[in-house]
């Protein structure tokens, strides 16, 4: 009900609607309308009333609810169902939970984290309001082999976003992307599968949107970055989340449909951080010297370690570093 209430309000943004129409199209008392009103006020949402004329929305709160997003989203599945927190402890263990009864595509999106999470066991720093926090519920008809790539669609999907923002991005194989040298975007993907059979993938995509330097921990600094503090302006984080879901499903239909990795791993080889440059292979904490050379159709990284031998490395088992630093 609130929802449809919000619904006619946004449908008639400059126009006053009388609380006599909204109480006749709901059948509701207009002290009814009136507690939701409140209601949506109460989440942020600048309602003008005026007697006799009614009410009329003036703005919207920054948050990452599906009524927010829908204006932009061209979607047929990704995001077209939302749960939406104010804070929650990992958006990946939360979609974990509902995969099995969910369908493919919906999300869980959070304006906080408390326990977010990084691959490998590390942490996520996801503060409040600030970034995207966000993870996706898929189940893709495919060998849990083939799905291995899933992750650098993610990431080409993130980059043409924000491409379409005109902001500049560098994907660092095989999870982040990288804003004028430093991470802004990180992207753990955590699977379910039988031998031959996904029984999901959960998606889980960390974007510092908003975020300002001193949201940062002191021994990130050197390596961490937020898109405000890159283009020294907010971004609209509803408009960067509904073109990465539109980005998102684009290059995800193809894949599923064709088995295609090819787009959206060109879009990954032409914007790589990593290819072209040395790096340090770390294994189960045995680190090797390396060159980047290319991602195969796979996905996996073709690197040249210094002894000569060539080696594809599959994205599961590794983190890349740079020769000097992190990147
Ligand atoms: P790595 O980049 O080391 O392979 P992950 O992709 O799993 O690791 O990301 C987790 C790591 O990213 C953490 O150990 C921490 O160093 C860093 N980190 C944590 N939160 C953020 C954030 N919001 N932005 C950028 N980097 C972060």
């Amino acid at each position: 009900m609130k929802k449809s209430i919000l619904k006619i309000l946004k449908n008639n943004k400059d126009k006053f609607i009388s609380g006599e129409k909204l109480s006749e199209e709901f059948d509701m008392t207009r002290s009814g309308i009136w507690k939701y009103i409140k209601m949506l006020k109460e989440e942020g949402y600048d309602i003008e009333s005026v007697p006799n004329k009614g009410y009329r929305i003036v703005s919207s709160p920054d948050i990452l609810t599906l009524e927010e997003i829908e204006e932009n989203l061209n979607t047929s599945f990704i995001g077209r169902k939302i749960y939406y927190y104010d804070s929650i402890n990992s958006t990946n263990d939360r979609a974990k939970e509902m995969a099995f009864e969910e369908n493919e595509g919906t999300l869980v999106i959070a304006e906080e984290q408390t326990k977010g999470k990084g691959r490998l066991g590390r942490s996520w720093i996801s503060p409040k309001g600030k970034g995207i926090w966000m993870s996706m519920i898929l189940k893709p008809e495919l060998g849990p082999i083939n799905a291995g790539s899933i992750t650098l669609l993610a990431a080409a999907a993130v980059h043409s976003a924000l491409k379409n923002l005109d902001i500049n991005s560098e994907i660092k194989w095989p999870n982040d992307l990288l804003i004028e040298g430093k991470k802004a975007v990180g992207i753990l993907t955590e699977m379910s599968a039988e031998l031959n059979r996904i029984n999901y993938i959960v998606i889980g995509i960390g974007i510092n949107v908003n975020l300002n330097e001193e949201d940062i921990p002191e021994d990130l600094k050197a390596r961490a970055t937020s898109i405000k503090i890159t283009q020294n302006k907010k971004v609209d984080r509803k408009k960067l989340l509904s073109n990465i879901l539109n980005e998102f499903e684009k290059l995800y239909i193809p894949f599923v449909r064709e088995e295609s990795t090819a787009h959206f791993l060109s879009i990954c080889r032409e914007n790589s951080a990593t290819i072209g440059r040395k790096v340090k292979i770390i294994k189960n904490k045995e680190e090797k010297g390396a060159k980047a050379l290319d991602i195969n159709e796979k996905g996996e990284l073709v690197v040249q370690y210094e002894d000569g031998k060539i080696e594809n490395v599959f994205s599961g088992e590794v983190s890349v570093r740079g020769n000097k630093g992190y990147i």
